[in-house]
């Protein structure tokens, strides 16, 4: 049973972590955090965006209280900014997992180290900072991981159950269905495990500025070249 799982994090203190760490950047800006386990990956609302990233994390069976970790775990956002560009909104869905000796029992929650909610955290301001405001991407990447043995138990992850836990960079769940002709549609701009989001960067890459560069020569070359045969047709 995916319905009753038991509350496994202080929402409002993520989204406190999360408005801080955006108005560092962002000083007006003002966003919103809520658990939403209804939303699908690739399922977003016309206007929304998407961020999928991994995370460390823990669980326990609540039937045989066994532990187990997972670098696995994946969280799913999707954010909009409604009308004002400053007011935003997140809702987010972590990925449940079950016990590997109680294949009967419920998907349990995660539980996240200070170290681990960090991390989401910081990643999931980056993002926002990133797709709506122009910034940069910096990702922190899950967290070093000691003590971690075996492949992941994909029969017992919810997020594999659903066709999302692809492990690699950036994997389209969905492709545009509805598209326009030109241009990226925002509903499906889908950011997958903690690698930059596929927008286009912003700033000059260093190929930009060595065609730059070139096209400038070519320029000042052409104009000496100009020069000179005005002279010499004097
Ligand atoms: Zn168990
Ligand atoms: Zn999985």
């Amino acid at each position: 049973m995916l319905g009753r799982r038991r509350m496994y994090l202080d929402v409002s203190t993520w989204e406190q972590k999360l408005q801080e760490l955006i108005q560092q950047e962002k000083p007006w800006a003002k966003w919103t955090l809520k658990l939403d386990e209804n939303i699908q990956p690739g399922g977003m609302a016309r206007g929304w965006r998407q961020y999928m990233q991994r995370a460390f994390g823990r669980f326990c069976c609540s039937s045989c209280h066994r532990s187990w970790a997972s670098a696995q775990v994946k969280i799913l956002c999707h954010m909009s900014t409604q009308h004002r560009i400053y007011n935003g909104q997140v809702l987010l869905r972590i990925f449940a997992q079950r016990c590997q000796k109680c294949s009967w029992s419920q998907f349990e929650n995660p539980e996240f180290s200070s170290d681990s909610t960090m991390r989401i955290l910081n990643n999931l301001a980056q993002c926002i900072l990133h797709s709506y405001y122009g910034h940069n991407f910096r990702k922190m990447p899950v967290a070093p991981v000691v003590g971690l043995n075996g492949p992941h138990d994909r029969s017992n992850c919810e997020a594999c159950t659903l066709g999302i836990c692809v492990r690699g960079s950036q994997v389209p769940i969905k492709k545009p269905t509805e598209s326009p002709p030109s241009g990226p549609n925002p509903r499906f701009l889908i950011f997958y495990g903690n690698e930059i989001p596929g927008d286009p960067p912003l700033e000059f890459t260093s190929d930009d500025i060595i065609r730059i560069f070139c096209f400038a020569l070519f320029f000042i070359v052409w104009i000496v070249i100009c020069a000179k045969q005005n002279k010499s047709n004097w």
